[in-house]
């Protein structure tokens, strides 16, 4: 526990090139210890061993407030040992609640139809906080107190740290396959319509706009001197339920289509099933899969399709079959800060307290979040000015923009009708920001 305690002080405090001042901050409520650091956080209770994995545990909404920042558990309350400065707002804990993903953990019987945890019902849309990173404002609070004591510490610049444009590849053609002539002159578009896309340049597929997200992100990519990167997570499994349509290497349009994302400069990682996220020990399959069939190299990325990864048991399938970076973390009905962090952090398993390697970067925004009515329902105005807000977040605390707009939403009556404007709006943003 000591060594995830250490490494959630280094987290707030602004990530490895703070750690000198980590061992500044100690987390006891032993007052012998107090005169070792300069600041002291008082443990409140979160972490005994009849309260921690209980429903009690999690916070109410009555929060305590210190300089302004909740506080989910302690109290405000500060005063001086010595030169010590001693605080009672448990921001550890705090911090640890959205690092281990606690509230999924404790909570599993709320969930969505497909089985995930509804951001409507976690803490931080219930507070109202989604829209802000709060581990990233601990960590100017604690930089500011640690000032406060007489340490130098500087302010990490206020600058995007990394951009990631990212899309999943659910269904990349519509109507290349015999299948798919046939349901369309069944009960679609009719057939000489139907045989004329399949017939045709595969350019000509009203889903396949891959051409045009290759332009528009390298436009960003190659101005941004490698902090920007365009990352398409492809699905190797999808013969049941919301796993369709299936697509493979060995069809013809796939290998141009990664032929063409490859030479676009793209990186690649696992879309892990629908049933994945119900079923973990599938991933390490899928994983194989992608990475000896498909000459993709090694893979490191996931992301779960519907995002449906909502347990520990699914960060650890990740795990064991070699995932080092996981881009799930963002809920489908509400975008925003899903992990309290603008910033990629490493999974702590809840259940052993162990900080692992897995780490996950925030999904700041997923295209349908935005516009679907069951999820937030926006306008384009209303969407483009809560992205511009979320992307200002981050680049206050240096942290991460990751995108996720898949190749069916810039197809006109299939995605909702402004995505394209809108992404390109966003692109437009980030470049003057980079
Ligand atoms: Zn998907």
């Amino acid at each position: 526990m000591d060594e995830t305690i250490r490494y959630i002080i280094e987290f707030i405090l602004g990530g490895t090139s703070y750690s000198q001042y980590a061992d500044m901050v100690g987390y006891t409520s032993n007052k012998d210890e107090f005169g070792r650091y300069r600041i002291v956080i008082v443990p409140s209770g979160f972490f005994d061993k009849d309260l921690y994995g209980t429903v009690a545990s999690i916070p109410s909404l009555l929060l305590d407030y210190v300089d302004g920042l909740p506080v989910l558990f302690g109290k405000d309350e500060k005063y001086f040992v010595g030169s010590t400065i001693v605080i009672k707002a448990d921001i550890i804990a705090s911090s640890y609640f959205f690092i281990s993903r606690y509230e999924e953990y404790v909570c599993r019987s709320k969930r969505d139809v497909h089985g995930r945890f509804p951001g409507k019902e976690s803490f931080l849309v219930r507070a109202g906080m989604i829209d802000s990173p709060l581990i990233d404002r601990y960590g100017k609070y604690l930089r500011q107190l640690l000032r406060d004591s007489g340490v130098s510490v500087d302010e990490p610049k206020e600058e995007l740290g990394k951009v990631w444009l990212t899309h999943d590849v659910d269904a990349p053609f519509f109507c290349r396959s015999f299948r798919a002539v046939v349901r369309e002159s069944l009960k679609g578009i009719g057939f000489p319509k139907a045989y004329s896309i399949f017939n045709g340049n595969l350019e000509k597929d009203p889903y396949y706009t891959f051409p045009w997200i290759i332009e528009k992100d390298n436009e960003l990519c190659s101005k941004s001197e490698g902090k920007c990167s365009a990352l398409y997570f492809l699905k190797v499994a999808g013969n049941g339920g919301f796993d369709k349509p299936y697509y493979d290497i060995s069809f013809k349009d796939v290998r141009k289509m990664i032929c063409q994302l490859k030479s676009g400069g793209a990186l690649f990682g696992l879309h892990s099933s629908y049933k994945s996220g119900r079923t973990p020990d599938l991933v390490a399959g899928e994983c194989l899969n992608l990475s000896n069939r498909w000459s993709i190299g090694k893979i490191k990325y996931n992301r779960n399709h519907f995002l449906r990864s909502c347990e520990p048991e699914n960060f650890r399938a990740l795990i064991n079959a070699g995932i080092t970076d996981d881009f799930t973390m963002g809920y489908a009905d509400v975008s925003g800060f899903r992990l309290a962090t603008s910033r990629p952090v490493r999974w702590i398993d809840p259940e052993t307290r162990c900080v692992t390697d897995l780490i996950m970067h925030p999904l700041l925004v997923m295209d349908c979040t935005l516009s679907d009515e069951r999820y937030m329902g926006l306008p384009e105005d209303e969407a483009f000015e809560y992205c511009v807000r979320l992307i200002s977040e981050a680049r206050k605390y240096n942290g991460e923009v990751v995108l996720l707009w898949h190749n069916t939403s810039f197809v006109p009556g299939i995605g909702g009708e402004y995505h394209k404007p809108l992404y390109q709006k966003l692109l437009g943003i980030l470049g003057k920001l980079l």
